[in-house]
């Protein structure tokens, strides 16, 4: 029996089988690697599942062709478990989408690259949208940006789940690229040092207080 996280499986329902997802940062796949995902369905009987954070999932797995299968791959496993960021979700943004004020996708990528797995108080959920309507649902991520005419808004303490909470601005304005960068950075800090063992970005922002935070970051 593997645990949940060793070599990147999920227990499935039936008790017995595992899911396993290769890390797709912002969604984005190669043709090569779809290919790959679809022989390893095929060869050990996998169901594929697309998730809700961007990954395709190989579901229904047993455990002794778990390695094989990473081997096929060829990939890393995304970060499906555990207190740590566990996903950034960017939508098309500027380079696809014809109502995107800013550049969702390249800025996503950026956050992929500093934050991913990073291990954290609680689990952590990113998200950057290129515009207001908020594709990549990022007002209820932990940390989200969202595009503007002037840069971003910086939003914070969303999340899903049992008890959903819509995320907050952090800024009254919109901010370039680089200040929005910082401030993530500056958020990430504060909830590393302030949060209590798994006490997600929005509990922490309800018990602190959103002016406390802004005070420390500077901001008011
Ligand atoms: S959030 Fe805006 S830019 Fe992004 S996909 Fe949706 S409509 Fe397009």
């Amino acid at each position: 029996m593997l645990r949940d996280g060793d070599r990147g499986v999920v227990l499935q329902r039936d008790g017995k089988t595992y899911a396993i997802a290769p890390h797709l940062p912002c969604g984005l796949v190669t043709p090569g690697l779809l290919r790959k995902l679809a022989d390893a369905a095929d060869k050990y009987g996998a169901t594929l599942k697309v998730t809700s954070a961007e990954r395709i999932a190989l579901v229904g797995i047993k455990p002794e062709d778990v390695d094989a299968i990473w081997a096929a791959l060829g990939e890393k496993p995304g970060y499906m478990v555990g207190n740590r960021v566990r996903s950034v979700k960017a939508c098309p943004g500027t380079h696809f989408c014809k109502r995107a004020r800013q550049d969702s996708l390249g800025v996503g990528l950026e956050l992929d690259k500093r934050y991913i797995g990073r291990k954290t108080p609680g689990k952590m959920k990113l998200g950057v949208s290129g515009c207001a309507n908020q594709c990549a649902e990022t007002a209820i991520k932990d940390i989200g940006l969202v595009g503007g005419a002037r840069g971003w808004l910086v939003l914070v303490g969303g999340n899903g789940g049992t008890c959903p909470r819509l995320a907050k601005a952090l800024t009254d304005e919109e901010v370039s690229t680089e200040r929005a960068l910082e401030l993530v950075e500056q958020v990430m800090a504060f909830y590393e040092k302030t949060a209590q063992p798994d006490e997600r970005m929005g509990e922490m922002i309800t018990r602190v207080g959103m002016t406390a935070m802004k005070k420390v970051l500077g901001l008011v």
